[in-house]
């Protein structure tokens, strides 16, 4: 490995999956530096190198990390994530995710920097046609959400077409879990995710869980989701990095467990887990959940050598509770 792969930029690297990508990285011996503008990160999740605070749509501050760091590649996180936010207030999220991503390409050609791994989703999908789902599925998004981080997909393509830039566009299914030390985890506000907020409502905290929506043509009637433990995923950013920094084409590429797992089989398994009942109230469908979304692996263990070992439901919602316990306070069992 060059000196200059050995750092990476790492924007939005203080939030959920960026942090978690960070202790991989510097766990290989690379140095992560991030760029954030903490808007939804934490600073107390930035630990394994140094810290840039900007925004991605500041073109001098992004300038000024080039210069400063010098890195071999960037790995993009900063994000609007929330489905329903996406609705309410749409121009945030192309402002910030596609906006932002205008932005940061621009300044990666100023600076000569040309690998970028890109966080996209499962949400560019839309409603499944086929399920599992492969990379061939169509992308019809059907919310802004998936829209803006479609949009980037194209974007990249374009770019990628007629520069230098190598990029992989790494569709995300449901990121869970936590460090297994517990030294960082997911910390939302607001929390809109199935897993913290099941473990919230077994801790006590916050009165009884939302399930949103009973009647979905699946075997329960909940929806069936694919929860990838974030470690893995971290795991499977370091892959795509290699294969760019190793001379590869750009490529996209699903990162999910390959399994599926029902709203109601998740809070069985929480209440195995927690030892707690994990008081629950059926409310309507949320508007833009499909009823099964479910990722295909085929092309992540070929490119890849994908190989997710901590995804199944216990690991996943273990690591979750030992992290939450812990930031939560409370006692041990
Ligand atoms: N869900 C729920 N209650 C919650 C949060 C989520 O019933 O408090 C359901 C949601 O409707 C979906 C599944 O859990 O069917 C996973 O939702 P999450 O927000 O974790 O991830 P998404 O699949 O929307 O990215």
């Amino acid at each position: 490995m060059t000196d200059e792969a050995r750092t990476v930029l790492v924007v939005g690297g203080a939030g959920y999956i960026g942090a978690h990508v960070c202790k991989a990285l510097a766990a290989r011996g690379i140095v992560p530096v991030v760029f954030d503008n903490f808007s939804s990160g934490h600073r107390h999740a930035v630990r394994w190198g140094p810290l840039v605070e900007g925004d991605v749509r500041d073109a001098a501050a992004l300038d000024a990390a080039f210069e400063a760091h010098r890195p071999g590649a960037v790995m993009h996180f900063a994000a609007c994530i929330e489905v329903g936010e996406g609705e309410r207030e749409p121009l945030k999220f192309w402002d910030n995710n596609v906006a932002g991503v205008v932005s940061l390409l621009a300044a990666m050609k100023r600076a000569g920097c040309e690998r970028l791994v890109f966080s996209s989703t499962c949400a560019t999908y839309g409603e499944p046609q086929t399920l599992p789902l492969t990379e061939a599925e169509p992308q019809t998004p059907v919310n802004v959400y998936g829209r803006t981080k479609l949009a980037v997909e194209r974007m990249l393509a374009d770019v990628s077409a007629a520069e230098g830039l190598r990029y992989a566009a790494l569709r995300y299914f449901n990121a869970a879990g936590a460090s297994p030390d517990g030294e960082i985890g997911e910390e939302h506000d607001p929390e809109t995710h199935l897993i913290p907020n099941a473990l919230k409502a077994a801790a006590g905290l916050g009165g009884p869980m939302k399930l949103f929506g009973d009647d979905y043509d699946t075997p329960d009637g909940t929806c069936v989701r694919d929860y990838i433990h974030v470690m893995d995923l971290a795991a499977g950013h370091l892959a795509a990095l290699d294969r760019l920094w190793t001379g590869s084409e750009s490529f996209a590429c699903n990162l999910g467990s390959g399994r599926g797992f029902s709203v109601r089989e998740i809070l069985k398994t929480v209440e195995t887990v927690t030892g707690r009942p994990v008081p629950c109230e059926t409310h309507p469908r949320r508007p833009g959940d499909a009823a099964t979304l479910l990722a295909d692996l085929t092309l992540a263990r070929g490119l890849l050598d994908f190989a997710p070992a901590r995804s199944d439901p216990e690991t996943v919602i273990g690591d979750a509770w030992r992290f939450h316990r812990r930031a939560w306070g409370l006692a041990d069992d």
